[in-house]
């Protein structure tokens, strides 16, 4: 269990908590200051970019204090973890409404809308959520002229299209709005989304990696690659002389983005903490 299963989810999985998606939570001032100053926004994706580069010049022990602060810091407002599509079909299972929204980070990056981002609320037609950012979210974010702004979904929608996107190699992930709120649910991938890209290439943790390590039956597995081409965090390899794939469950993130490419079914998930190697890698 990750230190947020600990703290918020009393020894259990926190994001299937469902008091963290209260809208209790959200009435709090800090809170949704935050929230709409978040979406006030496309984020300045080159700025952090060259920041993070920076970083990766300091001298060890600094570049160490410096990702050991913000990381604390990025733990208490806004912090993310990977989860496989199981997980996010246990999340939409019980939260009151899902809505479609354009992704900040890509908006950056693409400069286009681009519609991978789910927030999800306990309340009826997008709660408190909805409300915060009709009246926060910034022209340049949502209420452009060829936005389609909020867009409430069902949940069947919404699972339809995580399908979607894991084919498209995307890993889900869920977010909190100042720990233990959770206001989101995304699809990542390396190059757009500016956590996945901070925590994976520059080292500098802004997720945790799912509860969960895929592992391939080298039974069933014929060598395909599949997975291997698919897989945002470089865990599998490839041994030639057995012609099997194998994946490295301390790099693994867990994710399952390649169990959604194995035709043969030779991947699938554990628990984290039931394999050794990999149960407190987080
Ligand atoms: S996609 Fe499946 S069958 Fe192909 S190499 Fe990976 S585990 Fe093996
Ligand atoms: S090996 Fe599979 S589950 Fe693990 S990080 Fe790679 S794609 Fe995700």
């Amino acid at each position: 269990m990750c230190e947020f299963c600990h703290k918020h989810g009393e020894g259990k999985k926190w994001y299937l908590e469902a008091k963290n998606y209260g809208e209790d939570l959200l009435s709090d001032s800090r809170r949704s200051k935050m929230f709409t100053k978040f979406f006030s926004g496309p984020v300045d994706l080159d700025a952090a970019v060259t920041g993070m580069e920076k970083l990766n010049n300091l001298p060890n022990y600094v570049r160490r204090v410096i990702t050991w602060n913000t990381t604390r810091r990025m733990k208490q407002v806004h912090y993310g973890q990977v989860l496989p599509i199981e997980d996010v079909e246990k999340i939409f299972g019980f939260v009151n409404s899902i809505t479609r929204l354009a992704c900040i980070c890509r908006q950056a990056t693409t400069k286009s809308e681009q519609r991978y981002c789910y927030g999800v609320s306990m309340g009826p037609n997008g709660g408190k959520f909805s409300e915060l950012m009709n009246q926060g979210a910034a022209a340049s974010f949502l209420a452009g002229p060829d936005t389609k702004g909020l867009e409430s979904v069902t949940k069947e929608e919404a699972i339809a299209a995580f399908r979607e996107h894991e084919k498209e190699g995307c890993c889900h992930s869920v977010w909190t709005f100042i720990t233990p709120f959770i206001g989101g649910v995304c699809n990542c991938d390396r190059q757009d989304c500016l956590a996945m890209r901070s925590t994976v290439t520059y080292r500098l943790p802004m997720m945790f990696r799912a509860e969960y390590v895929a592992g391939v039956d080298p039974e069933i597995c014929t060598g395909c690659r599949s997975c291997m081409r698919v897989c945002p965090f470089g865990a599998i390899g490839y041994s030639s002389a057995r012609e099997k794939a194998a994946i490295d469950p301390c790099m693994c993130y867990g994710c399952g983005i390649c169990r959604a490419v194995c035709a043969k079914g030779a991947v699938s998930l554990s628990e984290r903490a039931s394999v050794p190697a990999a149960a407190k890698i987080w």
